[in-house]
């Protein structure tokens, strides 16, 4: 049982009828950030080509005139600087830590680009895991994003579900290979997505068959896949069957995925199109330090002013605390309530 539930007056019984889920987890992007659509890319295992398909999603996207950002949250296996041959360490200014750009524009951040050494294993549990994701969401400026996709990590644990519990992820997209439980994996993905209230854009089957280079002639190398009846019982769009292709591996070996000519995935911009985008951000409250009056201001939109800068509506004071979403009062050292963003407000 968790803390949740063994503090609280509900009874053991409340809780295993998912009482927990009424709980707000819910997580704000970064004062800064401006993030449209939010794409969860999600598998029932590793090795499936998740992440693969979580860059051809970004580079369509970002091919086709939109802004495009990866948030690489398979924490412990982090394949998308690779994919995107990014070498260079993430920043920081002093409001936040920023994504490294792509060749071609794409936004990225990744444990690995937080790492020393690349080649370092991330040795942490669950917990801390879910909590390093949930910092890429809160700490990180991703500014003018349209599409946001999720490198989910695989199944359907602890740290993805609290990847869903935080951000708001507007819409899942599953890949699976021929040679998986497919039909399970379908089935327990379907019930997560319908429990997190999120919905399924679609079904990507992955490493789906083998084109002989010499004949054309198409291979299914792990047995004839049955994951079209699979989407068509559970109500979800096939989106695309992607072959086996040792240029697909070698232009993800050489960081070139970018540079790969073919358009695996280049019909899905109009489903995600369609996607409904929820709020990304609550409104900022605000309790004036002179005359106790408490307001709301709308998060900071690109080129508008953040709360901190705006006066007490009642007494034109600028001297304010923030509550935070667990209606703490947030005080801030230092009198830097006037000057909002001078360093390491608490405020941020
Ligand atoms: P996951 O994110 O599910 O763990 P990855 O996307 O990292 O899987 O893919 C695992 C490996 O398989 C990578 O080296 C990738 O280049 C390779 N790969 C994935 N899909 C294909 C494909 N269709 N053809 C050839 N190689 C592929």
């Amino acid at each position: 049982m968790s803390e949740d539930c063994k503090s609280s007056n509900t009874s053991s019984s409340d809780c295993s009828k998912g009482q927990e889920q009424n709980f707000d987890f819910s997580a704000q992007p970064h004062e800064l950030s401006s993030i449209k659509k939010v794409i969860g890319v999600v598998s029932g295992k590793g090795g499936v080509g998740k992440s693969l398909v979580t860059s051809l999603l970004a580079i369509a996207m970002q091919r086709k005139g939109y802004n495009a950002a990866i948030l690489d949250a398979d924490v412990t296996g982090p394949s998308i600087p690779k994919t995107f041959g990014l070498k260079e360490k993430a920043g920081a200014n002093e409001f936040g830590m920023l994504p490294v750009k792509s060749k071609t524009g794409i936004d990225v951040m990744s444990v690995n680009l937080l790492l020393e050494n690349d080649t370092d294993p991330v040795i942490w549990r669950g917990p801390i895991i879910a909590s390093a994701v949930k910092q890429f969401w809160t700490d990180v400026i991703w500014s003018d994003v349209d599409y946001m996709f999720i490198d989910m990590p695989p199944g359907t644990g602890d740290v993805p579900l609290t990847v869903f519990q935080s951000i708001p992820v507007d819409g899942i997209v599953i890949v699976t290979s021929p040679q998986e439980l497919v039909s399970m994996i379908v089935a327990k993905a379907v019930k997560m997505a319908e429990t997190m209230h999120i919905p399924i854009i679609g079904l990507v089957e992955n490493m789906s068959y083998f084109e002989c280079p010499g004949c054309d002639r198409k291979y299914n190398i792990f047995g004839d896949s049955h994951v079209t009846e699979i989407a068509q019982k559970h109500h979800i769009d096939m989106i695309a069957k992607i072959p086996i292709d040792p240029k697909i591996a070698e232009a993800c070996d050489n960081g070139a995925l970018e540079a790969f000519e073919g358009s695996l995935l280049e019909n899905i911009a109009a489903a995600l199109e369609k996607v409904n985008a929820k709020p990304k951000t609550k409104n900022r409250r605000f309790e004036c330090e002179d005359c106790g009056h408490i307001w709301e201001v709308e998060p900071c939109t690109a080129g508008g002013k953040h709360g901190y800068e705006i006066p007490c509506p009642q007494c034109g004071s600028m001297k304010k605390i923030k509550i935070g979403d667990d209606g703490q009062r947030h005080t801030c050292g230092g009198g830097h309530h006037e000057h909002g963003h001078e360093g390491g407000c608490c405020c941020h």
